[in-house]
Parts: C-alpha cells; structure tokens; sequence
C-alpha cells in the first residue's frame, strides 16, 4: 500500500504570495528593499538565513537575523489564516484515498500552527499523522523525516513537496520524492534534481500512486 507525505507551505498550501509579502516586512524591518514572487524563488533555499545572505549578496548580522526570524514569523502568524490550499489540494487527497492510500503532513513550519491550518481545512481526517516543527528554526527537513517516518512504522512512503531540500531529505532517507513546481522553486531548478517533477498536486499524487 502507498503511503504519501504531503509537505505544507507551497505544497498543499499556496502561501507563496504570503511568504513574499511577509520577506518584504522582514527585509523592510532591517532597513533592505522588497522583492518580488521570482526574486522569492530565484534565491529560495535552506537553511532560511543562507536565503536572505543570497538575496542581499552579503552575510546578514546576527542582530538581523533575529529581527527577520522574528518579524517574518509573527506576520506569517498573523497571515495563515487567510491562506488558501493549492486549487487541486483536495482533489489530490481525494485521489490517494479513493486508491487506498493512506497520507501524512510533515511540514518545517511550527506544529501547533500547523495542525491548526490542517483542520481549519477540513484535511485532519485524511490524514494518519500531522507533524510540524516543534524545536527551532535550525531544525531539517532530513531529521524530522527520520522522525516522521519512524513514526509512521511502515514503509513504501513517497513525499510530495516543493523544495530541493524536500527532495534532497527524502533522497538521504532512502525513500522517493515527487516535487511540484508550483511552490518555491523555479522549474529549472528542480529538473537538476533527480526526481520526478509535476505541474500540479493532482499528476504529482498520480505520480505517487504509480499510476
Ligand atoms: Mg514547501
């Protein structure tokens, strides 16, 4: 039996307009100018502080950094809850349960505020585990998998995501990768990967199912 794990910011969650906006008042609060959505995704990468020295061109101080840490996280806060799912979101879910499927969320982002979003979405109940970040901002996506995964207790799992590192985690781990292009990372980008791509959650989920 298939098992997917879905990833949330840019995945299952089309934050990306969100994110940008809440960059912008973590770069305005250090004095820097705004990007746009391409500027975003052009720099994307993990971990967050090596994103902000690649988009400034420069190492950000430690006092800065703990300014956008904290600025980009309480807007984000304050944002979530107007962030919608990805258009096919649900139809993707649908799609691994209507196959017998069974389906998780691991997600970097905080767990509480995590499992909140799942629900106010109505995904909880497809979903056999929920789980977020609940130690720090320097915390992997790798390490969290391992955790997840043992969790999980079983095994032909498949993450859909839609970041290198999502890719790069699973890789490491031993277990496939989809990643979607629709979240934080230019195509181009992710066709160096060596992973399937797809342009939408639903022929990623089909991709997952081995369909
Ligand atoms: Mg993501």
């Amino acid at each position: 039996m298939r098992h997917v794990i879905w990833d949330w910011n840019g995945t299952l969650a089309d934050d990306l307009p969100t994110v940008v906006r809440c960059v912008n008042l973590s770069l305005a609060a250090i004095g820097e100018n705004p990007i746009v959505a391409d500027d975003y995704r052009d720099h994307y990468t993990r971990p967050v502080r090596r994103f902000y020295d690649d988009l400034l061109g420069r190492a950000v101080a430690d006092s800065e950094w703990a300014t956008i840490d904290y600025v980009f996280h309480a807007e984000y806060a304050k944002a979530a809850v107007q962030v919608p799912l990805a258009s096919d979101a649900r139809r993707a879910i649908d799609m691994v349960a209507a196959a017998g499927g069974t389906q998780s969320i691991l997600s970097m982002w905080w767990h509480d505020d995590l499992a909140a979003e799942v629900s106010r979405h109505g995904l909880a109940e497809f979903m056999v585990r929920v789980d977020g970040n609940t130690k720090d901002a320097g915390e992997t996506k790798e390490r969290l998998l391992e955790i997840h995964l043992q969790a999980l207790g079983g095994n032909g799992a498949v993450m859909i995501g839609d970041a290198i590192d999502d890719a790069l985690a699973a890789q490491s781990i031993g277990i496939g990768c989809v990643v979607y292009d629709g979240g934080s990372h230019h195509r181009v980008e992710l066709e160096k990967l060596d992973a399937p791509i797809a342009s939408s959650l639903v022929e990623a989920a089909a991709i997952a199912l081995g369909e």
